[in-house]
C-alpha cells in the first residue's frame, strides 16, 4: 500500500474512533399535559380555549428552547413547569386547587431517566416553584420525598422563592371549592387571610371561563429528551378540589404519577390520583415497554383504557421514549395537551377528537 492509501485508512479509522466516542446525536422533543377532565366544546367559551392553547404553547416554548440550545431534559422539563406553575389557568402552584379546610397545599415530583434518581415534595404550602423544591430534594438531599412542614423548611433551607400561602388564592378555584363542599355538606372554611376581598356574588359567574367540573383537574406535567438521549417527567399539582387536607395524590409518587427510565420511556399522569397510585400508572407504562417491548402508544393505551377504565377511573398520561416517540392517551372528554419534536411545530390538543 503507499503512503496515501496508508493515511487514508488511518485517516478513516481516526475518523470511526471519533464517531465511537461521540454521544448519539438525538432529535429533541417534549411533551406536556395541562390536566385532564370534563373539558368539552360546548361548555368551552371561545375566550378560555384561547387562553389555554396560547398558555401551552408559552410553556412548550419554554422548554423546546432549553432543548434547542442542547441544555438536558431536566432543565427543559423544570423550565415548562414553572412557567405553568405560574400561569392561574392551571391547578399547579398559582391557580391551584385548595383542600377542604381552605388550604392550597401542593405536591410535585421529578425524575432523571439516566441517573434513576428522583425527588419529590407533598403538601407544601410556601414554595412559588414547588417543581424546583422537587428537584432540590433529588439534588441537596440524600432523599427522594420530603412532605409537609419538613419540606417547606427545606424549601427556605434551600433558598427557593418563598410566598405567602395567599399567593395561590384565585377566585374560580375558591368558588369550585365552596360549590363542592356545599354539595357534599361540608363545613365552610374562612376566606383564606391575605386572599383579596370576595368580589360581588354578581361578578363571580363571569370569571369562569370553563366549565366548572374541569376545576376538578388542571394538573401539569412534562416530559422530554434531550439531545444526549435522556429522558426527564415532572409533574406538578394543587391536588383535587376539596381534598381531605394531609392527602397525597399520585403526582409526586414515583412510579405512579410520574416516572423516567432511558432503559424504557418516561412519563406523567393526570387525573383522580387515588386510582394511578394503585395501578402504579407510570411504571407500569415504562414496564410494558421496557419488558413487553410494547409500543410507547399501545403501552399508554393498555394502562390508560384498559386497566384505569376497567376500574372506574378517570385521566391520562403523557409518555415519550428513547426514540423519539412521543404519545398521550386519556379516557376523559379532554386533556390539555401539547408537544413538538426537533424541526417541527407545536401540536396542541385539548379535546378527544383531536389527533
Ligand atoms: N392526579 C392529581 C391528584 O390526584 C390530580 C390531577 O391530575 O388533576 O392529585
Amino acid at each position: 500500500m503507499n503512503r496515501i492509501g496508508a493515511m487514508a485508512i488511518g485517516g478513516l479509522m481516526i475518523a470511526a474512533a471519533t464517531r465511537a466516542q461521540q454521544p448519539v446525536a438525538h432529535r429533541w422533543a417534549i411533551v406536556l399535559h395541562g390536566g385532564a377532565g370534563v373539558i368539552e366544546r360546548a361548555t368551552m367559551s371561545a375566550e378560555g380555549e384561547k387562553a389555554y392553547r396560547a398558555s401551552m404553547a408559552k410553556a412548550t416554548e419554554a422548554g423546546a428552547q432549553v432543548l434547542d440550545k442542547g441544555g438536558s431534559s431536566l432543565d427543559a422539563v423544570e423550565a415548562a413547569i414553572r412557567t405553568l406553575e405560574d400561569d392561574p389557568l392551571f391547578n399547579a402552584g398559582r391557580g391551584a386547587d385548595f383542600a377542604a379546610d381552605g388550604r392550597n397545599e401542593l405536591d410535585a415530583a421529578i425524575m432523571d431517566g439516566s441517573s434513576m434518581k428522583a425527588g419529590a415534595v407533598g403538601d407544601v404550602t410556601r414554595t412559588r416553584h414547588p417543581i424546583s423544591l422537587a428537584r432540590a430534594v433529588m439534588e441537596k438531599s440524600p432523599h427522594v420525598f420530603l412532605v409537609g412542614q419538613g419540606a417547606d423548611e427545606f424549601s427556605a433551607y434551600a433558598g427557593l422563592e418563598q410566598v405567602d400561602p395567599s399567593y395561590f388564592f384565585t377566585e374560580r378555584r375558591w368558588q369550585a371549592l365552596i360549590k363542592e363542599l356545599k354539595k357534599e355538606g361540608m363545613p365552610l372554611p374562612l376566606r383564606p387571610a391575605g386572599a383579596p376581598p370576595p368580589p360581588p356574588t354578581s361578578q363571580i359567574e363571569p370569571v369562569q371561563i370553563e366549565p366548572a367540573d374541569a376545576h376538578k383537574y388542571g394538573t401539569v406535567g412534562v416530559v422530554a429528551l434531550d439531545r444526549a438521549g435522556n429522558l426527564a417527567a415532572g409533574t406538578s399539582t394543587g391536588g383535587t378540589n376539596a381534598k381531605r387536607w394531609g392527602r397525597v395524590g399520585d403526582s409526586p409518587i414515583i412510579g405512579a404519577g410520574t416516572y423516567a427510565s432511558n432503559q424504557s420511556c418516561a412519563v406523567s399522569a393526570t387525573g383522580t390520583g387515588e386510582y394511578f397510585i394503585r395501578l402504579t400508572v407510570a411504571r407500569t407504562v415504562c414496564a410494558l415497554v421496557e419488558y413487553k417491548g410494547m409500543k410507547l402508544q399501545e403501552a399508554a393505551d393498555q394502562i390508560i383504557h384498559k386497566e384505569l377504565t376497567g376500574m372506574h377511573g378517570d385521566g391520562g398520561v403523557i409518555a415519550i421514549a428513547p426514540n423519539g416517540e412521543m404519545a398521550w392517551s386519556f379516557n376523559t372528554p379532554g386533556m390539555y395537551r401539547a408537544r413538538q419534536a426537533e424541526g417541527g411545530k407545536v401540536e396542541i390538543g385539548i379535546y378527544n377528537d383531536e389527533p
